[in-house]
């Protein structure tokens, strides 16, 4: 797998059979806020990763959340029989669609990726249905909260 999954607590996600790794995103960041990850430890992304994020992503609305640069891709993988060991890049979401259909038992990995500072987590995976569509993901912009 071209991207590092994370150890971290996961969670179930909004789809059915999703996981949700937001949780464990906004624990890793939290870390390197008060200094006990360096940035080093955490803006890793192997060149095969920055170049299918370089050519094979959507470019993220909001900017890296290590160094603020407007670098920050969304790439996703998809997984599963027939598919290489290693996943398939996936840039548009016609492509997933079209990727996906007819078939099952594939899984979308959302990764994003920064170009500046090689930041990379993986945001959450998705079990693709081969009817419908999976959800879009905006994992950098949060939705404001209404209980506070
Ligand atoms: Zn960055």
């Amino acid at each position: 797998m071209p991207f590092t999954q994370s150890d971290a607590p996961a969670r179930p996600g909004r789809a059915p059979g999703s996981i949700d790794y937001r949780f464990a995103r906004r624990q890793v960041l939290r870390r390197v806020r008060a200094g006990e990850l360096q940035r080093s430890e955490v803006c890793d992304a192997q060149r095969e990763l920055l170049r299918v994020a370089e050519h094979y992503s959507q470019r993220a609305t909001t900017p890296c959340p290590v160094c603020g640069e407007s670098e920050l891709r969304i790439v996703r993988y998809v997984f599963g029989p027939r598919l290489p060991a290693g996943g398939r890049a996936v840039a548009s979401r016609a492509e997933l669609r079209k990727l996906a259909a007819g078939r099952s038992g594939l899984r979308c990995y959302t990764v994003e990726v920064c170009l500046g500072c090689r930041w990379n987590h993986l945001v959450e995976v998705v079990p693709l249905a081969s009817s419908s569509d999976p959800e879009p993901v905006a994992p950098a912009r949060s939705r404001p909260r209404s209980s506070s």
